[in-house]
């Protein structure tokens, strides 16, 4: 060994690991290609919760239109969680599985006026982010997908990704993390995560996927030819050599 080896051994340690820095290098990257996302529309969090029991599968532009509707048509959350399952089911039948979806949030309705004693979610402020989400994830449909967004999207602006059904494809793609669920993916990525992203580059991040999720990587027929991770991508360097 020579004496710059033994002040590279001090100075960072024998058995210290490179960092891994994929996820800096993926979020830069799609921001060159798609530029900066639009600003998200910050809800308070029971109207995040509303909106993201409503989503899952679903287009953004369709949930966003419906949840617009709810509240010119019911007026206020508590009418709607006081109108019988059907009519509510009528009022989202534009989003997938609207049957299921209007069971799940009238009954969710229901348990957080019981167990808080109005409708809200505002308290939630005064928690822990952890305690937040497990309380959240007792509702029926709801689930870490959801209780992410709630964290993360709505004004309670705290550190959570929010792993949708392009984030799990997506990553696992790029070989981030292996086949799992959303709630261990969650938990694998966040320790790719940089320590100083702040909540709101974390919905940066989720958007900015989802949208190559939605546009390259799409589930049929992902465009890996073009896609801006291809230099990243261990699917995507595999699919191009093949085609
Ligand atoms: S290279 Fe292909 S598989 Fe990889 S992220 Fe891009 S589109 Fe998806």
């Amino acid at each position: 060994m020579n004496d710059l080896d033994g002040m590279n051994e001090s100075l960072f340690g024998a058995t210290q690991r490179p960092v891994d820095d994929r996820l800096p290098r993926i979020h830069q990257l799609l921001l060159e290609h798609f530029g900066q996302p639009a600003a998200r529309e910050v809800r308070d969090p029971l109207t995040q919760f509303i909106y993201s029991l409503l989503a899952s599968r679903t287009k953004t532009e369709v949930t966003d239109q419906v949840l617009r509707e709810l509240r010119v048509r019911f007026g206020s959350w508590e009418t709607l969680r006081d109108a019988p399952v059907a009519e509510i089911e009528r009022a989202i039948e534009a989003v997938t599985f609207a049957d299921q979806k209007a069971q799940n949030l009238k009954a969710s309705l229901l348990l957080i006026t019981q167990r808080y004693g109005t409708l809200t979610l505002d308290f939630l402020a005064g928690y822990r982010t952890d305690k937040i989400r497990s309380w959240l994830e007792q509702f029926p449909g709801a689930g870490p997908q959801v209780s992410a967004a709630v964290v993360n999207f709505s004004t309670l602006r705290r550190r959570a990704l929010c792993v949708d059904a392009h984030h799990l494809r997506v990553t696992q793609r790029l070989g981030l993390t292996p086949r799992a669920d959303a709630a261990m993916t969650e938990e694998r990525l966040m320790r790719l995560v940089p320590a100083e992203w702040s909540a709101e580059m974390l919905d940066e991040h989720h958007t900015l996927i989802k949208q190559l999720g939605q546009t390259d990587c799409t589930f049929n027929e992902p465009k890996c030819a073009q896609c801006p991770l291809l230099g990243l991508c261990p699917t995507g360097a595999k699919t191009v050599k093949q085609g």
